[in-house]
């Protein structure tokens, strides 16, 4: 039995350094970056699509998809840039796919921190602005003659360099443990200067953010919020340092939407608000890097741009 387990350690061990040394020579070598990373899906990842009923299936790029994935990456910040070169083995577009993307550990054993990401093939044709009021609505239930309505002011920009943004910031913030990975509600851990004051635990909010409303949206409590409650869900974020509601699901997707959102707007000098309308006129408008407890936060921002 010792020696089957010695036997199995050591092709385990040999395949991870073949693999390791491998993703260190393609990072090195090819010139071909970021397109060269474009692979079929990972089989456990269509898998798993099936299991619910999906039928995914490869996108095939056109040139002008490869130019604006080409783009996406350029625009990145230069920690982004530097851990995906070595840590992103993979990237699928697929249509008919139920999320916007994903992101999945390569390696199963997680030793070497290696990730695939996963994207719906349609965004490389929305707008952010079309995308983001796409994704907002997903959390209100529109349903009746409320007259109110939520839309996304973010620009005209191809919805991948944000959707690319926010799932980079996942692979950084897994490689440098930006959050504290724990999930487990007993064991112990320590906050890092992403989580402190801000959390509780990994999807439980800080006490003073807890807030009514908040509480009552989708990403808090998984029911449709209806949209005559969105001037009031905003001024409740207004309170909190989260510079979305997506982001107050847990502590990975706050930082993930902070820095996506900051890099947008203060990067790239792109529009990034809220606004609620009632019978077309807006009632309320919700800009998180105008919300004064979002802004305390974008100091810890500058590691991903001077480190
Ligand atoms: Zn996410």
């Amino acid at each position: 039995m010792i020696t089957i387990f010695y036997t199995t350690m050591k092709i385990l061990l040999t395949c991870a350094l073949a693999l390791l040394l491998c993703l260190n020579a393609k990072a090195q070598t090819s010139t071909n970056y970021p397109l060269d990373r474009v692979m079929p899906a990972p089989q456990r990842v269509v898998a798993m699509f099936k299991d619910d009923g999906m039928k995914p299936f490869v996108h095939e790029l056109t040139a002008a998809d490869k130019e604006k994935v080409e783009q996406a990456f350029a625009i990145l910040p230069p920690l982004h840039q530097r851990i995906l070169k070595k840590h992103l083995h993979s990237i699928t577009f697929l249509d008919s796919m139920p999320n916007t993307a994903l992101t999945a550990d390569a390696d199963t054993a997680k030793a070497l921190k290696t990730f695939d990401i996963i994207f719906r093939a349609g965004i490389l044709k929305e707008s952010l602005s079309d995308f983001a009021t796409w994704k907002e609505n997903t959390g209100f239930d529109s349903s009746g003659n409320s007259g109110f309505s939520v839309e996304v002011n973010a620009g005209v920009t191809n919805a991948l360099q944000y959707v690319l943004l926010h799932e980079a910031t996942h692979i950084v913030d897994k490689v440098l443990d930006l959050t504290p990975s724990v999930h487990d509600m007993n064991a112990s851990f320590s906050h890092t200067p992403s989580t402190m004051g801000i959390w509780q635990h990994h999807t439980k909010v800080a006490k003073q953010f807890n807030l009514p409303t908040l509480e009552k949206s989708r990403f808090r409590s998984g029911n449709l919020l209806p949209v005559q409650f969105a001037s009031e869900v905003y001024r409740d974020l207004n309170k909190t340092p989260f510079p979305s509601l997506y982001a107050t699901s847990n502590w990975h997707d706050d930082i993930a939407e902070l820095l996506a959102i900051y890099h947008m707007t203060k990067k790239l000098k792109q529009p990034y608000f809220v606004v609620v309308k009632q019978n077309g006129r807006v009632v309320y408008k919700y800009e998180p890097m105008k919300n004064q407890l979002v802004k305390k936060r974008l100091k810890q921002l500058d590691m991903f741009y001077n480190s």
